[in-house]
């Protein structure tokens, strides 16, 4: 499973199964979900999940 996170505000964004989702639609859904976040400045990281 991959996370997308914002680490400035520690906010995720969802769990994701890479059977399913490549890298590159990861970073779709990262750019689609984190936009206001990227305007702000924030850091985007697609991470594995910590427990
Ligand atoms: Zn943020």
């Amino acid at each position: 499973m991959k996370e997308i996170i914002c680490l400035n505000c520690n906010k995720s964004f969802g769990l994701y199964n890479e059977k399913y989702y490549s890298r590159k639609s990861l970073e779709k859904i990262a750019n689609q979900y984190c936009a206001l976040h990227k305007f702000y400045g924030h850091e985007i990281i697609i991470r594995n999940p910590q427990m």
